[in-house]
């Protein structure tokens, strides 16, 4: 029998506008983009940030036993710390290890669009493959909406007016709120990307000079996020301890094993909804509630 690692979807609500930096400056039309997918050029949330938030929050609940293990370095290593087993540890005495939590990227389920009908949210074929749901797309020109979404005739996403194919689209989607299913809206895999990406949020916000307080001459700068209200899925792969050795050891043989690692995950992803994940959470941006955590961490 081949061993196969758990994998948990996670489902997530955007509770602020949430931007995930490039890092780089002046991309495009705004001052500060957000990260997409190199293909499709759909705006995502990378693995590697939420894992560092996961993994620095998970660490603050530690209550300080771990203090070094939160961050980039200055991890333990111990194969009892459930933060450097679950998220990995490099330049240790006991070396390096990768951590048995591996996080996807998040990725866009419903992007949520103003209409004449009210607010809808958007998806499309491919986006709901990946939760193996099989639908065919409308044409282009076409929409296929919910029951809720009131529209006949034409509906306009944003600017883009498209012809309503039929008001039968109802996905089934486990952990999404059912509201937002009853408005939501199937678009061609094509006109998703140019949807999304013609009603992302851009703000305009102003520098402040670290010295004075004040704000930087000539400072003002823009900067696009995913909106509030987007929903979006991430999953997470946990691998079981048994099949590893932290200097001589099985990790966390005595404090827990994998169901330790599992709790650490759903620990620190608690978290996001209050402490945010990206950059500028001190803007009232970035928390993102993750809508299918379990207590106690069962899967
Ligand atoms: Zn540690």
């Amino acid at each position: 029998m081949t061993y196969q690692p758990d994998v948990t979807k996670f489902f997530a609500l955007a509770l602020d506008p949430i931007h995930v930096g490039t890092g780089g400056m002046r991309l495009g039309r705004v001052d500060m983009s957000i990260v997409r997918e190199p293909g499709t050029h759909l705006p995502k949330i990378p693995g590697t940030s939420l894992s560092g938030a996961a993994r620095t929050y998970a660490a603050m609940q530690e209550e300080g036993k771990f203090p070094g293990c939160a961050g980039q370095g200055g991890h333990c290593g111990d194969p009892h710390c459930p933060i450097c087993v679950t998220f990995g540890f490099a330049g240790t005495q006991n070396g390096s290890f990768q951590g048995l939590a591996q996080f996807s990227d998040a990725r866009l389920l419903f992007f949520p669009v103003h209409s004449l009908a009210g607010p809808v949210w958007v998806t499309c074929p491919e986006a709901l493959k990946d939760l193996e749901i099989t639908t065919n797309g409308p044409a282009d020109e076409q929409v296929h909406v919910a029951s809720g979404v009131k529209q006949s005739g034409r509906l306009n996403l944003g600017w883009l007016m498209l012809e309503v194919a039929s008001n039968n689209f109802a996905p089934q989607v486990t952990h999404v709120p059912q509201e937002i299913l009853n408005r939501s809206v199937l678009v061609s895999n094509k006109m998703f990307g140019h949807i999304v990406n013609d009603n992302l949020e851009v703000r305009t916000s102003v520098s402040i000079d670290p010295q004075t307080g004040a704000a930087a001459e000539g400072a003002l700068f823009t900067y696009e996020a995913l909106p509030r209200a987007s929903v979006l899925y991430f999953e997470v792969i946990v691998s079981h301890p048994k099949f590893y050795q932290i200097n001589g050891q099985q990790p966390l043989s005595s404090n827990g094993g994998k169901q330790k690692v599992i709790q650490t995950i759903q620990k620190g992803l608690a978290f996001f909804e209050t402490l945010g994940v990206g950059g500028m959470n001190t803007r009232g941006m970035g928390r993102l509630r993750v809508l299918n955590l379990s207590a106690g961490g069962a899967q």
